[in-house]
């Protein structure tokens, strides 16, 4: 097959447009490709490769071969080929940024922050690599010893979705290099480049054939459900809808397959009085308009405490309205496309519903017309709990806002939702701040901070956002089992 995609004249790099299997760029076997879009225009970027079932046998087979020897690599090793991508990924930061840009729709200025974000995966994990540890311990009764040893778990799928393509991408397949497993990745149908350019560096940088396979593909359910009906694939790492995410639970249920989930989000921003109030506006423009809302993360109702409600929509409002919607490479552009057509339906929909229940829209509201998937930042008050998007994700740059009285009223609306991934907090008031961050049902909390996103901490949810944790030293736990050898010594 041409080892080059279809090149669109905005496309910074020359890009493989098979599926990776056993170190090769290949055809799918059916011959099959499929095309990948510019949300912000409509137009075709690139024509990869379709994968079917039998890619997926290939890429299986490929593996497991590989995992034989690559769980007995040095970690020093694995190390030094996740710093050397992180090296040469930073060096390319203009070519990744760009493909993001193009293929996702973010600002560049926001793919450039993704690409920090994401190669910082890649060091966190190259420095993880070499800390892998057990245990050993004389037993309580004193006659014999404990030993615990931890290795890699074995073949992974690694599924990601559309919404930052290089970091879902590092978060899964660095823990992966680093404990020793082979894995076969699958991105999103929408936005396949970033991780074939990624899987390029890392064979660049030295990965052995098999130990990363990537299968493109517009029917997942088709190549993914023979994998975790193998019994070969010891774990699947998983970044997508709680939808889907649940069927996967289900096909993991069949060969016990260990999971990670990060699922969906519903996240609550709480504004209390004794906020430092620009400082809440300022952190809410991140937590809402980061990836144009488009973010599991993203804030998706602002409960604001009553005395400063209306003062906190309108400096909300402001900021919103002076936003400049384009192209995410255009010189100025702050807030991109949405991801396709669907989205901004499904957008548009919630606020209709928000506004027939008797939400006020402070600004924005409506969609442009075409081209591109555009939908402008917007923000709604008087929103009330019944409206639809108090329970769904959003996924899009719309903040409603509703006022709230006592502190305990706070926490209540804040947990009433099947979700549980972020929450974030405003008060000055160090008690109610522990308290609170206490109370939330919440894997995670931003504390005065809009951001939680961090290569060195433990990212994830619970309830129906998740299980599991990605990134910190959890992350690489996650690849590993845990093995204990009784020792008899007399
Ligand atoms: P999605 O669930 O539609 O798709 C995610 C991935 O799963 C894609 O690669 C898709 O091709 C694949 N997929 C879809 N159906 C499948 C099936 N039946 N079998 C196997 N694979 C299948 O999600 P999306 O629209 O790509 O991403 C948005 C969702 O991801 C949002 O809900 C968002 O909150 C969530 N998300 C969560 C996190 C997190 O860390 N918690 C991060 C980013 C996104």
């Amino acid at each position: 097959m041409d080892a080059v995609a279809t090149r669109h004249p905005r496309l910074p790099v020359d890009l493989p447009s098979g599926l990776l299997v056993d170190g090769t760029w290949t055809a799918s076997a059916a011959g099959a490709t499929f095309r990948v879009h510019d949300p912000a225009t409509g137009a075709e970027l690139a024509t990869v490769a379709d994968a079917r079932a039998e890619d997926a046998t290939a890429a299986l087979e490929a593996a497991v071969r590989a995992q034989r020897t690559w769980r007995h690599t040095p970690p020093r090793v694995r190390a030094d080929i996740l710093r050397g991508a992180y090296d040469e990924v930073r060096r390319r930061r203009d070519e990744f940024a760009a493909l993001m840009t193009l293929e996702m729709g973010k600002p560049l200025a926001e793919a450039q922050g993704e690409l920090d974000y994401g190669t910082d995966f890649l060091r966190w994990f190259s420095e993880e690599a070499v800390r892998i540890d057990g245990g050993y311990q004389v037993a309580p009764n004193g006659s014999g010893r404990i030993m615990v040893m931890r290795q890699p778990v074995g073949p992974c799928l690694l599924i990601t979705p559309w919404n930052f393509p290089l970091a879902m991408a590092t978060r899964k397949i660095a823990p992966a290099i680093a404990a020793g497993c082979t894995m076969i990745i699958k991105p999103s149908e929408l936005t396949p480049l970033t991780t074939l350019l990624l899987s390029q560096v890392l064979i660049e940088c030295g990965l052995p054939p098999g130990v990363l396979n990537v299968l493109t593909t517009t029917t997942p359910a088709e190549v993914t459900r023979p994998l975790l009906d193998d019994g070969r694939i010891r774990k699947l790492s998983f970044t997508g809808s709680t939808e889907v995410g649940r069927i996967l639970l289900e096909q993991c249920g069949r060969q016990i397959v260990r999971t990670s989930m990060e699922l969906g989000g519903n996240a609550p921003f709480l504004v209390f009085a004794d906020a430092d109030l620009d400082a809440a506006v300022d952190a809410a423009m991140l937590a809402k308009l980061r990836n144009m809302g488009e973010a599991c993360t993203a804030a998706n109702r602002f409960y604001v405490q009553r005395a400063v409600a209306a003062d906190f929509a309108k400096a909300l409002a402001e900021r919103f309205a002076a936003l400049r919607l384009g192209h995410g490479l255009d010189d100025g552009t702050q807030i991109g496309p949405l991801i396709e057509p669907a989205a901004v339906q499904k957008v548009d929909r919630l606020v209709g519903d928000a506004v027939g229940r008797g939400a006020r829209v402070l600004t924005g509201g409506r969609a442009p017309a075409g081209p591109g998937f555009f939908y402008p930042p917007t923000v709604l008050d008087a929103v009330p709990l019944d409206a639809e998007l108090m329970r769904e994700e959003i996924f899009g740059p719309v903040a409603p806002v509703i006022a709230f009285d006592s502190e305990q009223q706070a926490i209540d609306l804040a947990n009433d939702t099947e979700y549980g991934l972020v929450a974030y907090v405003f008060t000055k008031n160090l008690d109610r701040a522990v308290r609170v961050s206490e109370a939330l049902d919440v894997g995670m909390v931003g504390l005065n901070q809009g951001i939680v996103s961090n290569a060195a901490a433990p990212f994830g949810g619970v309830k129906a956002s998740g299980l599991g944790r990605e990134g910190g030293s959890e992350g690489i736990a996650e690849y590993l089992d845990t093995k204990y050898v009784a020792l008899n010594v007399s």
